[in-house]
């Protein structure tokens, strides 16, 4: 199942992500990463991330400093440039996976079609096979709409074709 060849060859890096950066804590859950994002105080995110073994995703330079090889200080100021710098920093594959919630971080599961007929626009629930739904929020993702562009967008956005 492809799903499971989508986990095996994840990586283990996890990232916390500070207020400057939440759209591209959004991507990297989309690209497989487990990303949480934080609005706490500087020494609750520096703490939080060495105790979960996250790396600190910030624009802040005073942060950046201070957290110093727990942190990473994105110089780009462009969502577009923030991502393709990351990716190209930790080397993340900008590939499309549905393994993390966009929205929450919770993880995502593919769950038979039946459980969630009621979950889904009756058009949707007729023309797809295949359903996963997040084991926090609950949400239901099939392909095609857990975001708006496709994964050839995505490498051209980021010129990385
Ligand atoms: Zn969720």
């Amino acid at each position: 199942m492809a799903y499971l060849a989508y986990v095996s060859v994840l990586k283990k890096m996890k990232f916390l992500v500070d207020t400057m950066l939440g759209r591209i804590a959004r991507w990297l859950r989309l690209f497989g990463y487990d990303t949480e994002y934080t609005q706490s105080e500087d020494d609750d995110i520096l703490y939080r991330a060495v105790i979960e073994g996250r790396t600190i995703l910030t624009r802040d330079i005073d942060f950046a400093a201070k957290a110093g090889k727990f942190a990473y200080l994105v110089q780009s100021e462009i969502l577009w440039d923030k991502l393709r710098e990351i990716v190209l920093e930790f080397n993340i594959e900008p590939k499309l996976k549905l393994t993390q919630c966009p929205k929450c971080n919770g993880r995502i599961h593919e769950v038979e079609k039946n459980s969630i007929e009621f979950l889904v626009p009756k058009y949707t629930f007729l023309t797809h096979d295949k359903f996963w739904q997040c084991k926090s929020c609950k949400k239901v993702y099939w392909r095609g709409t857990h975001v708006d562009l496709a994964q050839k967008d995505i490498l051209t956005k980021l010129r990385l074709e």
